[in-house]
């Protein structure tokens, strides 16, 4: 492939089986994110990308033609991967993958999506936080909203992933209107995950005043939003509910 050259920061890129089940995969974290989440498992790549080594794109691409007989996917992650979504070298780089391997776009979806750029996605995971972690709340809500309306017109992986911490009124609240937004319905075939957030101790912390919250308080918690989720739905979504603990050493490094 050509020398690409592109403003958009490569942090790293691992191998993955759990980030696009069930297609065996590569996932690259782009730098730099528009939210500043407490619990962030990539502050270093989301926030202060000044110690981070960067691979350009050309070398994503080396790395890509090397293992591409035996991956079927590409997850693009971050950081935001969408607040790169107008960088035409990065557009032509996932354009060209796009012919190989089938991408997928990991989000927060609080920035209005390009349709062009969501149609090089067979697959988007969009991640839903507690009200407070919006800058504008339900006018962010209402971003995700009709980013989940584009989703469904161009993609056909489908998945929402619910991450709890404690701040569980704050999370259902999200949840609530995303849920019954009119577009989010089980025949545009969602999935539900709810992850489990890191422990402190093994991720890197946006936030110090992240208090110790251990994996038994995290998986009532879990449990206490998927039953709230199935009372949203009368539950009729139960079926489609996973609860995943999601951790980075899942991950293999090349
Ligand atoms: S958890 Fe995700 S959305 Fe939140 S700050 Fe980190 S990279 Fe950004």
């Amino acid at each position: 492939m050509e020398d690409i050259r592109s403003m958009v920061n490569i942090a790293n890129i691992f191998s993955t089986l759990v980030d696009f089940p069930p297609y065996p995969s590569m996932i690259i974290f782009t730098c730099g994110c528009n939210l500043r989440c407490k619990y962030c498992y990539n502050w270093a790549i989301a926030k202060d990308m000044s110690e981070v080594h960067s691979y350009s794109l050309d070398e994503v691409n080396s790395i890509l033609d090397r293992v591409s007989s035996y991956i079927d996917g590409l997850v693009i992650s971050g950081g935001e991967p969408s607040i790169h979504q107008s960088d035409y070298e990065f557009r032509h780089f996932l354009c060209s993958n796009s012919k190989r391997f089938l991408l997928k776009l990991d989000s927060n979806a609080t920035i209005p999506y390009n349709p062009n750029f969501i149609d090089l996605f067979f697959g988007v995971s969009i991640t839903i936080k507690p009200i407070t972690y919006y800058p504008n709340r339900y006018n962010t809500l209402d971003i995700i909203r009709d980013n989940i309306d584009i989703i469904n017109r161009s993609c056909s992986y489908k998945e929402l992933r619910i991450t709890v911490t404690d701040e569980i009124d704050e999370l259902i609240a999200s949840c609530s209107y995303i849920l019954n937004h009119k577009h989010f319905n089980k025949d545009n075939n969602w999935k539900i995950t709810i992850n489990k957030a890191i422990k402190p101790e093994s991720g890197t912390l946006m936030n110090d005043k992240w208090h110790e919250c251990s994996y038994s308080d995290l998986e009532n918690l879990s449990n206490y939003i998927k039953n709230k989720i199935g009372d949203i739905y009368n539950n009729k979504l139960d079926d489609n509910i996973t609860i995943v603990n999601h951790n980075m050493e899942d991950m293999i490094a090349v």
